[in-house]
């Protein structure tokens, strides 16, 4: 090996270790853009929304985290989820709502804990778009179970009649 070859090899093998350490030492940085979009499929939701995915499950977390975006009147199917599911509002005006006919409107900073088999479907007030992080629970490897649409009828009884903490 030349010498300026072996100073090239030192120098990249240098670096690669300074990468690495970099890496190790700190912490692995998921940058805005690193995951496209995704359209909400007709068999999760009912309406626009829009799916942007932060991260899933791993050895370090049974929870996954989504950044779900409601456009008006947009919601999801009636769904259960095996080990829960924790909603954080962070945006616009939602609604929650349970298989016993109790909605809920949320506000940003608003918080959910959805237990587990609980049928339950959120999403959107009919004038206000509502954007809420997912952190969602695994249990054997799924996460939900999708059930029947919120008919266009029922979500327009169930927002008339949802309790609003703020009233006016
Ligand atoms: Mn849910």
């Amino acid at each position: 090996m030349t010498p300026t070859l072996l100073s090239f090899c030192l120098i990249t093998f240098a670096a690669a270790l300074a990468a690495e350490g970099a890496q190790a030492a700190g912490h692995t940085i998921q940058h805005a853009g690193d995951k496209p979009s995704v359209v909400g499929s007709a068999t999760m939701f009912t309406g626009k929304v829009r799916q942007d995915s932060v991260a899933r499950a791993d050895e370090f977390s049974t929870s996954g985290i989504t950044y779900v975006t409601f456009e008006p009147g947009a919601r999801t199917l009636w769904h259960t989820h095996p080990a829960g599911q924790r909603l954080l509002i962070v945006s616009g005006k939602g609604l929650v709502g349970t298989a016993d006919g109790r909605t809920d409107v949320v506000r940003a900073g608003d918080y959910v804990w959805g237990p587990p088999d609980v049928s339950h479907w959120h999403g959107a007030t009919p004038d206000t778009a509502m954007v809420h992080i997912a952190l969602t629970n695994s249990k054997n490897g799924k996460t939900v179970h999708w059930q029947k649409p919120v008919t266009d009828e029922e979500y327009a009884e169930l927002a008339a009649k949802a309790v609003d903490p703020i009233k006016k």
